[in-house]
C-alpha cells in the first residue's frame, strides 16, 4: 500500500515550508495532518482526528472551516508559528486527476497585511540583521503601511538592542554567519517575538525593486535590506507593490535612548502592565487618525537632535496654537479620514473590497479642506505641506462616478458599480428588473386567465421559476402553455416557454451582471493601485500634520510652553511638571525647577526620603528634554533646552532572574553601560546606585561613579541617593550641587512637600516612611530602639536636630507646611477606625502611586470626619 495521491501532494508542499503550519485547503474546509495537526489540536483546542492516509496508519488530522479561518489564523500567529495557506488553485469539476493546490501566502507574526492582530496606533515591524564583528545592519519593514527602513553601524550588540527596541519587531531575521548563534540566544534575552536563521540573499530582485534608491546603500546595508526582501517576496508572494519608499538613515542622527530608559521613561507604555494609559504616548495622543497615532509613536521613539529640524516642529505647533479655529478645523478633517496607510496596501495586494475604496474616497474628500486649512499657515512644515499637497482629485472622481456609495461587503455579488459609469452594467440591470417585474406580474395575469385564485408563482433554486396549482384546479390549466414540471403530494407546478425565457433573460443578465461587476471593480482597483506613490505621500503628510496638531492640542490643554532650544549646555527649567504624574493627580501636583549647564551645575545630587518624588522629578527632567526634542511643548512655565544627545536612566531595581542575573549584577550592568556610552551631551539620570549591596560596598560605588562623571564624562546627571556622605562632593568638586526634596516633620511623623531645594538632609526619615505606610506599630517601635543603639542614644538626638536645621524653608513652602500642618492636627490616629484599615493595609502590594493616592483620599476623609 502507498500514499494516496492527495497526502503525496500534501507531503510534498509541506517540504516547502517546513518551518510554518501548513492550512491545505480540502473544499470547505483548512486540513492540518501529522505533526502540524497534533501541534494546531493542542494549541487551538480542536479534536485530532485521523485521515486515511494509503499506509496503515490514519495520518493524525485537524481541520477548520474556510469561512472562519481568519480567528485560528490569528490565534497561531499570536503564538509565534508561521502559518502557510495553501489553496485549491483550479477548479475541481475541471481537474485531470488531483485538484492543483499551491501555497499563495504565509502568514508570519512581521508580515501581516490585516486581522485584529494589528493594532491601529501602533506599526507592525519585520527586521533584519546582519551582524558582523565589526559592526551590523538593520533593516525593517511594516508590509502594512510599506515602510521600509535601512541603517547600519560599526556599534556593538547594545546599539542593536537599543535600536531594535525602538521598533519593537514582532519578527527578527538573522542573517546566518558565525555570529548568528551568539546573537539568537542574545536576542531570545531581550525579545520576545519570532527570531529566525535566514539565509542571505543579495537577490537582484531588489534592486530592480527600488532602482536607484539602493545605490545610496552600502554592501552591509544591500545584505539585510535585500535579504528581507526576498522573505517578504517569498511570504507574501505578492510584487510588494506598496513598498517604494527606501529610507536610510544613521542610527546617530536620532538621540539614543536605550532599551532600559525607554522602559524606565514609560514612553509608550507602563512599566507594571504595559498598558498605554499612563505612558507618554497616552498623554501626548490627541491624534485624529491611525496613521498619526503611528507616527506620533515614531517621533516618540526617536526624538530629534537637530536644532534646525527640532524648532521647524516647534513652530508649526505654535502657529498651529495660535490659530485655534483653524486648529479645531484641522482636527474636524483629520477625524473623517481614514487609515489611507493600510488602506492602499490593500488596494495595492488586491485584497481591498467596495467599502475600502469608498472609504478612501470619504478620506480623499477632506483633502481640499485640509489644504484649505493649510493655506492659513506660513511656518516651514506647514507651508511646506500645503505646497506639494496633493488633493487627489482624479482619485476621488474615478472612485465616486464607479462604486456605489453603499456597497456590500463581498466583491463577488454585485452591487458595486454605480449606475451610469458603464453602459452593459446598466443593460444587464434593466433586463434583469425588467425581467423580475414581469415574473411579479405574472401571478395576477395568470390568475385572471385562468380563474384559478390559489394560482401560486414561486421560485427554487433547483427549477427556477414556476407556476403552481393545486390538484383541485388541474382542469383549469391551459394544456398547450403550461408544461409540466415538478410533482407535489397536493400540487403541481408548470412552467411556460415565455416564463423560460424571461427567466433566461434575467439569469444571464444577472450572471453576466456580477461577473462585469468583479472585472469593472478589479480594473478601477487596479487603476487607483496605479496612484500608490501618490496617495503614500498624501498619508505621509496627513500623518505627520496630524502629530503636529496632537502637540498642539495637547500643549494647549495642559498649559505647556514653548521650549527654547539652545546648544551651549543649559538646561533651564521653571516650573516643570511631569506630564503624567500630573494628570493623574491634577490639582495637587508641586511644579519644581531645574538648572544644568556645563560648569557649576552638571551633577545634581539629590537626597530626600523615599516618597519624597525624587524620582519624579529626575524623570520629568528626562521627559521635558525628550518632549522638546520630538517638537512637543513642555509641561513648565518657561524652558530652555540644549540638546541632549542620549538620555540614560538607571532607576528602581528589576530582577532579571531569567537572565540568571540578580538585581546588584543588573544594576551594575546597566551602570557599566551608561558610563562606557555617555558623552558630555548626555543627560544622566541615576536613581539609588549601590543599594543592592552592603552599605560601604555600595556608598563607595555611589562615590566614585559620581567622581568618574564630574571628571571624565562631564554629563548632565541627575543623581538621587540615599548614602547621605555623598553631599560632601560639593565641596570638592565646583561642578556638584546638593539638592534635596523638602518634608516636613510633624508629630513624630512626616509630611511630604514635593519641593525640591538647595542644600542637603542627611536623614534618611525610613522609619517615619515605613510608619506612613502602615507597618505595625510594633515594628516601628522596634526598628526605633535599634537604630538608637545603633546610632548612639545621643548621637542620634544631635543628627535629628541638626537635619531639621538644614531643612531650610523658604516663606512659599512654609505656607504650605502650615496648610498640612493644620490638616494633619485633625488627624488622631488613635481616634477613629481609619487606623485599623491603615494597619491592615498590604503595602507590599501597592505601587507608590496607589500608596499616595491612599494616603491622599486618606488626608481626605479625616478631613470630612472632621469638618
Ligand atoms: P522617591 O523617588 O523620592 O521615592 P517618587 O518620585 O516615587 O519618590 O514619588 C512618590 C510619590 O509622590 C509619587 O507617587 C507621586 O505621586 C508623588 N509626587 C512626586 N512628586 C510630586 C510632585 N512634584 N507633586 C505632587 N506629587 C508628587
Amino acid at each position: 500500500m502507498g500514499l494516496t495521491p492527495m497526502m503525496q501532494q500534501y507531503l510534498q508542499i509541506k517540504q516547502n515550508c517546513k518551518d510554518c503550519i501548513l492550512f491545505f485547503r480540502l473544499g470547505d474546509f483548512y486540513e492540518m495532518f501529522f505533526e502540524d495537526a497534533k501541534i494546531v489540536s493542542k494549541e487551538l483546542d480542536l479534536t485530532l482526528t485521523g485521515r486515511d492516509c494509503g499506509l496503515e496508519e490514519r495520518a493524525p488530522m485537524c481541520g477548520v472551516p474556510f469561512h472562519s479561518s481568519e480567528t485560528y489564523i490569528s490565534k497561531l500567529i499570536e503564538k509565534g508559528y508561521k502559518v502557510a495557506i495553501c489553496e485549491q488553485v483550479e477548479d475541481p469539476s475541471e481537474a485531470k486527476g488531483i485538484v492543483r493546490r499551491e501555497i499563495v501566502k504565509i502568514i508570519t507574526p512581521g508580515t501581516l497585511m490585516e486581522g485584529n492582530l494589528l493594532e491601529d496606533d501602533r506599526n507592525n515591524y519585520i527586521s533584519c540583521v546582519n551582524y558582523l564583528s565589526t559592526g551590523f545592519s538593520l533593516s525593517i519593514c511594516d508590509v502594512s503601511t510599506g515602510d521600509f527602513y535601512v541603517t547600519s553601524t560599526n556599534s556593538n550588540f547594545y546599539t542593536l538592542i537599543d535600536e531594535l527596541s525602538k521598533y519593537n519587531p514582532s519578527e527578527i531575521l538573522i542573517i546566518k554567519n558565525d555570529n548568528a548563534n551568539m546573537l539568537l540566544n542574545k536576542l531570545k534575552e531581550k525579545f520576545n517575538t519570532l527570531i529566525e536563521f535566514v539565509d542571505e540573499d543579495i537577490s537582484n530582485e531588489f534592486n530592480t525593486h527600488f532602482g536607484n534608491d539602493t545605490i545610496k546603500l552600502n554592501d552591509i546595508e544591500i545584505s539585510s535590506a535585500a535579504t528581507l526582501f526576498k522573505y517578504l517576496m517569498e511570504t507574501q508572494k505578492t510584487s510588494l507593490g506598496n513598498i517604494n519608499n527606501l529610507i536610510r538613515y544613521n542610527i546617530d542622527n536620532y538621540m539614543i535612548i536605550d532599551s532600559n530608559t525607554r522602559r524606565n521613561l514609560e514612553l509608550t507604555e507602563t512599566i507594571i502592565n504595559k498598558s498605554k494609559k499612563g505612558s507618554l504616548f497616552w498623554v501626548l495622543d490627541k491624534t485624529q487618525t491611525s496613521m498619526g497615532a503611528r507616527n506620533l509613536r515614531r517621533w516618540i521613539e526617536a526624538p530629534l537632535i537637530n536644532k534646525y529640524e527640532i524648532e521647524n516642529r516647534l513652530e508649526a505647533v505654535e502657529e498651529l496654537i495660535n490659530n485655534i479655529y483653524q486648529l479645531d478645523n484641522l482636527r474636524e478633517s483629520l477625524k473623517k479620514i481614514y487609515d489611507m496607510e493600510r488602506l492602499i496596501s490593500k488596494i495595492v495586494y488586491g485584497s481591498a473590497n467596495a467599502r475600502d475604496l469608498i472609504s478612501l474616497k470619504n478620506s480623499i474628500y477632506e483633502l481640499p479642506h485640509i489644504k484649505d486649512i493649510l493655506s492659513n499657515f506660513n511656518s516651514k512644515l506647514l507651508s511646506d505641506i500645503y505646497n506639494s499637497f496633493d488633493t487627489l482629485d482624479d482619485i476621488y472622481d474615478l472612485i465616486d462616478k464607479s462604486i456605489d456609495d453603499n456597497p456590500p461587503v463581498s466583491i463577488k455579488d454585485g452591487n458595486i458599480i454605480k449606475k451610469g459609469f458603464n453602459s452593459e452594467v446598466d443593460k444587464y440591470r434593466v433586463a434583469s428588473i425588467e425581467g423580475k417585474n414581469w415574473i411579479a406580474n405574472l401571478e395576477q395575469k395568470e390568475k385572471e386567465l385562468t380563474g384559478i385564485k390559489s394560482l401560486k408563482v414561486g421560485y427554487n433554486k433547483v427549477f427556477g421559476y414556476y407556476i403552481e396549482v393545486t390538484k383541485a384546479n388541474l382542469s383549469n390549466i391551459p394544456e398547450d402553455r403550461y408544461i409540466r414540471k415538478q410533482t407535489l403530494a397536493n400540487a403541481e407546478r408548470f412552467i411556460t416557454p415565455e416564463l423560460k425565457e424571461i427567466e433566461n433573460t434575467i439569469l444571464n443578465a444577472e450572471d453576466n451582471l456580477l461577473k462585469l461587476e468583479y472585472e469593472l471593480f478589479v480594473e478601477i482597483r487596479k487603476k487607483v493601485a496605479d496612484e500608490v506613490y501618490r496617495i503614500q505621500k498624501v498619508a505621509k503628510q496627513l500623518s505627520i500634520l496630524d502629530t503636529l496638531q496632537s502637540f498642539a492640542k495637547v500643549s494647549l490643554e495642559n498649559n505647556y510652553c514653548k521650549p527654547k532650544i539652545n546648544q551651549n549646555g543649559i538646561i533651564d527649567i521653571k516650573e516643570g511638571r511631569h506630564p503624567v504624574i500630573e494628570k493623574m493627580i491634577e490639582e495637587s501636583f508641586v511644579p519644581n525647577d531645574c538648572y544644568l549647564d556645563n560648569s557649576e551645575n552638571l551633577i545634581l545630587l539629590i537626597t530626600g526620603p523615599n516618597m519624597a518624588g525624587k524620582s519624579t522629578f529626575m524623570r520629568q527632567v528626562a521627559l521635558i528634554c525628550l518632549m522638546a526634542q520630538i517638537g512637543c511643548f513642555v509641561p513648565a512655565k518657561d524652558a530652555n533646552i540644549s540638546i541632549v544627545d542620549k538620555i540614560f536612566t538607571r532607576i528602581g531595581a528589576s530582577d532579571d532572574i531569567s537572565s540568571g542575573k540578580s538585581t546588584f549584577m543588573v544594576e551594575m550592568s546597566e551602570v557599566s553601560y551608561i558610563l562606557k556610552n555617555a558623552t558630555e551631551k548626555s543627560l544622566l539620570i541615576f536613581d539609588e546606585v549601590g543599594r543592592g549591596t552592603s552599605t560601604f560596598d555600595g556608598l563607595s560605588i555611589a562615590w566614585s561613579v559620581v567622581e568618574y562623571i564630574a571628571n571624565k564624562i562631564k554629563a548632565k546627571t541627575l543623581f538621587a541617593t540615599h548614602y547621605h556622605e555623598l553631599t560632601e562632593l560639593e565641596n570638592t568638586y565646583h561642578c556638584i550641587k546638593n539638592y534635596s526634596i523638602e518634608v516636613k516633620e510633624f508629630n513624630d511623623s512626616i509630611i511630604f512637600l514635593h519641593k525640591i531645594k538647595r542644600g542637603k538632609v542627611d536623614q534618611s526619615y525610613g522609619i517615619e516612611v515605613a510608619k506612613l505606610a502602615g507597618l505595625p506599630s510594633e515594628v516601628i517601635e522596634k526598628a526605633k530602639e535599634i537604630l538608637q543603639s545603633l546610632e548612639g542614644n545621643k548621637e542620634s538626638e544631635l543628627k535629628s536636630k541638626k537635619a531639621t536645621k538644614n531643612i531650610k524653608i523658604d516663606n512659599s513652602i512654609r505656607e504650605v507646611a502650615i496648610d498640612y500642618n493644620n490638616e494633619i492636627n485633625l488627624f488622631n490616629y488613635k481616634e477613629n477606625e481609619i487606623i485599623n484599615e491603615i494597619s491592615n493595609l498590604d503595602i507590599l502590594n501597592m505601587t507608590p502611586m496607589q500608596a499616595f493616592n491612599y494616603v491622599y483620599s486618606l488626608v481626605n476623609r479625616v478631613k470630612k470626619i472632621r469638618s
